[in-house]
């Protein structure tokens, strides 16, 4: 059996040419950013109000002023503001030349033409040119580009970014005894949940996905899609069929296909049988199908392929927590992704029987890794969440 250090090891030394494109914002979210991204522009291009309110000069002494213009946003106003005069200013005007600060419109009253300041505003409350960011500036890092980052993108005048073009992925579910949602089951079938799971996993991603259905244990039949498969696919992930039974013929017609094993069954829990290989143009994982194994390993390790392929190192988001109950493990051979919870502020792991208790799965916020060798892990000791 493999270890964890080992498989990501393996996976560190994977590559493949990175393409981009480049793509607009309303469709890079969950695209991968591999190069950093630089703003383009000071931001705010100009110095601007942070308040409805009076532009005066920084040091005027009198509170009492003549107005001789109003700025509203997006207005270039070319008054000059000197002592004893102001200009209403709205929030986000561009300031008048000769202003120093900015008194709030609550601060004030109108008597007849004259503005009189009733309290001196602490804050200055003008926002400096390239406050937010300067041209050239470092503006987003390598990442899975979310929401955010189109806002911040967008503020610089980014209208379309470049992303890695990432691997596509051909997901396989076999089992006989599967049955897509939507159908009647017959006795003896469950729901195919890998399938709809894996496709959202890899979609998320920004991962081109090809679903090729539910192949029944059949020697024929799943040769023949392996096959396609793997012709169509950089990654190609199946989903049962890896383990020691009778009709698990994965593993076997992997290799009759052409894929090179590189390492069958690993110290993991769940998902011992994982399966991994290659052949000249498409990586395959072979994940053990119950559906806790499956969506795990394609958090853990699928993910970490697909940015190595992207060339992003991957770092997962961790957060730092205190275990609210004594972890204690039957066998500690293996190291357990152990779905958790947060309790009143403390890392609880979730009500979990076993790697085909997919509804557990709905209460997970994080996994925390417990490395083989390790039999009890403390109440109150510190652990890391890997989010999810
Ligand atoms: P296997 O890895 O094929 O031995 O399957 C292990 C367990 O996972 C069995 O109980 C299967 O019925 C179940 N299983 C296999 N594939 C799926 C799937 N696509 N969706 C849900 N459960 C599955
Ligand atoms: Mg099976």
């Amino acid at each position: 059996m493999i270890n964890v250090k080992d498989i990501f090891n393996i996976l560190d030394q994977q590559s493949r040419p990175v393409l981009y494109e480049k793509v607009l914002l309303k469709e890079a979210v969950g695209r991968l950013l591999v190069k950093p991204v630089q703003s383009p522009m000071d931001s705010p291009p100009f110095d601007k109000s942070a308040m409805d309110g009076w532009a005066i000069r920084k040091d005027e002494k009198s509170t009492i002023l003549r107005s001789i213009a109003t700025v509203a946003a997006g207005d270039a106003s070319t008054v000059i503001i000197e002592p004893g005069t102001c200009a209403a200013i709205m929030t986000g005007a561009k300031v008048p030349e000769g202003t120093g600060r900015v008194i709030r419109i609550e601060y004030s009253h109108r008597e007849g033409d004259s503005v009189v300041i009733d309290k001196d505003d602490p804050l200055i409350n003008i926002i400096g040119r390239g406050e937010n960011i300067r041209k050239g500036d470092p503006a987003l890092t390598p990442r899975i580009l979310s929401a955010g980052d189109m806002g911040i993108l967008a503020s610089m005048g980014i209208a379309q970014v470049e992303v890695a073009i990432a691997p596509s992925i051909g997901i396989v579910t076999t089992g006989t005894e599967l049955k897509d949602p939507g159908e009647e089951l017959k006795d003896g079938e469950i729901y195919n949940s890998n399938g709809p799971q894996l496709m959202a996993q890899a979609d998320i991603w920004g991962c081109p996905v090809h679903y090729y259905g539910i192949v029944a244990d059949d020697r024929e039949a799943l040769r023949n899609t392996v096959h396609q498969a793997l012709r169509e696919n950089d990654i190609v992930l199946l989903s049962g069929g890896v383990s020691m039974g009778e009709f698990d013929y994965v593993p076997g017609i992997l290799e009759e296909e052409g894929v090179t094993k590189i390492f069958h069954k690993a110290a993991i829990k769940p998902g011992r049988p994982l399966w991994f290989g290659k052949n000249e143009n498409t990586f395959v994982f072979g994940l053990p199908g119950n559906p806790v194994s499956t969506f795990i390993l394609f958090e853990v390790f699928v993910k970490y392929l697909i940015q190595k392929l992207c060339g992003l190192n991957y770092e997962p988001a961790f957060l730092r927590g205190v275990l609210g109950e004594s972890i204690t493990r039957k066998t500690w051979d293996r190291t357990e992704f152990l779905p958790v919870k947060w309790v009143d502020e403390e890392v609880v792991p979730v009500r979990y029987h076993g790697s085909s208790h997919l509804n557990a799965m709905a209460e997970a916020k994080g996994l925390i890794v417990v490395e083989a060798g390790i039999e009890k892990v403390e109440k109150g000791e510190t652990v890391h969440v890997r989010l999810l």
